[in-house]
């Protein structure tokens, strides 16, 4: 029997980030964007706050793009301050990219695993799946979701009795199965 986890965020990652005030690093969006119409062209912000001095820095979203290549629904959305499409924006690679940014995902999510009826059987396969791409060591994952310690997860796969096709050691953020022996 396949058990299912689920990583998922809990809010919004924070943006890391200089501070140009106060040499903070890290940024808090709270869902407001800026919208700037020049004509038919439009440019779009995500507005970040400063974590500690609360300075607030743009995050471009579009540049003097027209108004007919704006995605439907899109400026609904940003009139309406919607958080989840700061989510969606943070997590869109070009806009990461675009900004230099990255994402700190530190508290901003956790593991359902719906329940711990697992934890009775001698084997388990779980399927764990991301519902957004949150970079995370696979060992601390199935050590949280099996109530081990990271040192008991690393002797299992020394010995043979934790198996997966992905790389467990290594941050990954996306979906991944794995069988436990005990
Ligand atoms: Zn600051």
């Amino acid at each position: 029997m396949l058990t299912n986890w689920v990583v998922m965020p809990t809010c919004l990652p924070l943006v890391l980030r200089r501070c140009h005030t106060c040499a903070s690093d890290r940024f808090r969006a709270d869902g407001r964007f800026r919208v700037n119409a020049n004509h038919k062209l439009l440019d779009i912000w995500l507005l970040v706050l400063c974590t500690t001095c609360g300075e607030t820095a743009k995050l471009t979203v579009l540049e003097r793009t027209h108004v007919r290549s704006v995605r439907p629904g899109l400026l609904d959305r940003l009139h309406d301050n919607d958080p989840a499409l700061a989510a969606e924006l943070l997590q869109d690679p070009v806009v990461r990219r675009r900004n230099r940014i990255a994402l700190d995902w530190n508290d901003a999510w956790r593991l359902d695993t719906g329940g711990s009826a697992h934890l009775d059987r001698e084997v388990i396969d779980v399927s764990v799946r991301f519902v957004a791409r949150i970079p995370v060591r696979p060992v601390r994952l199935i050590a949280e979701g099996c109530g081990l310690s990271r040192a008991e997860v690393e002797r299992l796969i020394t010995e043979g009795n934790l198996v997966s096709v992905a790389r467990l050691n290594a941050r990954l953020s996306g979906d991944f199965t794995f069988t436990l022996k005990r």
